[in-house]
């Protein structure tokens, strides 16, 4: 697909995105002055702590996820031009035996391999972080072509997996980039950059699980000799 297309495409997708959205605020905004006596005690309570409000908007999955039809169209269109990658059978393997050794990377590990992510050579999304060896959109990792899947590279992306699973998609993404999910719609639609920092959350926390992995791995015996690479 020709670029002018697609930045139709996606573009259609956001105004739909965002109809949708401001179709959803209606939707809540006129059930809460219905229930405004009963259920909101004061000004300024999230959302989430009023219990009825919370059940519409979780039933209103563009409010809680506004970013999600401009994540999927970007998605498709990354994976229409990637090769998938065989992770080797022996990264999992070793995950599987350092989440069981080490009890502080656990979760995030477990909830990354539980969701069984694929990865993928190419894709013009990983071109947006001009600096990163690859780019985890959920269930999908795009790796830089010519960029081979170390296991480093594979443990710090799982954990990122991981975090999808526990943030969602919007939470996720608005924190590790540090913008608005607008800026982010607005910057992918058009294919602009949108580099995090090594400073942002969900880095921090990628780089010091890999680096683990890594100190530990240093310890094992493995079948192939498999290492990790100086840096991810
Ligand atoms: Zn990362």
């Amino acid at each position: 697909m020709g670029l002018g297309k697609f930045a139709k495409k996606v573009g259609r997708g956001a105004k739909k995105a965002a109809k949708k959205v401001g179709r959803g605020a209606k939707k809540a905004g006129a059930v809460a002055l219905d229930t405004t006596d009963t259920v909101l005690r004061g000004p300024g309570r999230a959302l989430h702590d009023v219990p009825v409000l919370g059940r519409i908007a979780d039933s209103i999955p563009s409010i809680r996820d506004p970013l999600a039809p401009v994540f999927e169209a970007v998605v498709a269109t990354s994976l229409a031009k990637s090769d998938p990658i065989n992770v080797p059978e022996e990264y999992t393997e070793l995950v599987r035996r350092y989440a069981t050794d080490v009890e502080q990377d656990r979760a995030w590990l477990a909830r990354g391999l539980r969701a069984k992510p694929r990865f993928h050579h190419g894709g013009w999304v990983i071109k947006m972080q001009p600096a990163a060896g690859a780019m985890t959109m959920d269930n999908d990792v795009f790796v830089r072509r010519g960029r081979s899947l170390d296991v480093r590279l594979y443990v710090h992306e799982l954990v990122h997996v991981g975090q999808y699973k526990t943030f969602g998609r919007t939470d996720f993404l608005t924190t590790y980039f540090g913008l608005s999910a607008a800026t982010i719609a607005y910057r992918w639609v058009r294919r602009r950059p949108t580099e995090p920092t090594r400073s942002s959350p969900h880095e921090k926390s990628a780089y010091a699980i890999d680096k683990r992995f890594c100190t530990w791995l240093e310890s094992q015996t493995t079948s192939s000799g498999t290492t990790c690479p100086d840096t991810t």
